[in-house]
């Protein structure tokens, strides 16, 4: 049967890695041929491995472009040649850290019969629609968005809180600060807040 792309997005801790997980691991039960990957420089417990929060994992390849995954998934021929087997499922953990490369690459996917299931963040810190997502989610089949709790109110969270040194994170702060006092929480839109 035909390939697509399916997305579950929402904002931390809402279960997306969960959710990924599960959908791989009845793959894998049904004995499926699964490959996930996640960019490199998410080591959330494990290099190797996807986490939840509640910490499941499944096996997946850290890679530091979707040209890496191009080349892991083709071996020595070019990918969706013909002459390589691709896997039935391949997943994408942390998909909005991934360059733009990734669009193609899953559509390219979705069309050689691939079942794409990708999870990633929709909005960034500052509420702002995440890198690669938006063109994601307008071309996936599926589209799973999930909440957390708000941690101000108990309101289904929709957008992730970003605290340096446990104020608001600045409008103009970069999305990456490296050695920062920083913490994340998931709050409802109205309990959401940055910094001007
Ligand atoms: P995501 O990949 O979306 O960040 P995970 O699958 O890694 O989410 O983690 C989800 C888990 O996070 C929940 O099952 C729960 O155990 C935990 N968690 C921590 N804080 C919250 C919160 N505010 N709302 C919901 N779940 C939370």
């Amino acid at each position: 049967h035909g390939g697509h792309l399916e997305v579950i997005v929402g904002p931390m801790f809402s279960g997306k890695s969960e959710e990924l997980i599960r959908r791989v691991t009845r793959a894998v039960i049904a004995r499926q041929r699964v490959a996930v990957f996640k960019p490199a420089i998410d080591d959330r417990y494990h290099a190797t491995h996807v986490a939840s929060h509640s910490g499941r994992s499944v096996e997946a390849h850290a890679v530091r472009s979707s040209e890496e995954v191009r080349q892991l998934l083709r071996g020595e021929t070019p990918l969706l040649s013909g002459e390589v087997e691709l896997p039935d499922v391949v997943g994408f953990d942390e998909a909005q850290f991934f360059d733009a490369g990734l669009v193609p690459l899953a559509l390219e996917l979705a069309h050689a019969g691939v079942r794409v299931v990708m999870a990633g963040l929709d909005l960034d810190f500052r509420g702002e629609p995440f890198g690669v997502m938006p063109d994601l989610l307008a071309r996936a089949e599926s589209v799973e968005k999930l909440t957390a709790v708000c941690v101000e109110c108990g309101a289904p969270a929709t957008r992730t809180q970003r605290l340096i040194a446990g104020r608001p994170a600045r409008y103009d702060d970069a999305v990456v600060l490296v050695g920062a006092q920083e913490s994340y929480e998931a709050r409802c839109r109205v309990h959401h807040a940055v910094t001007r």
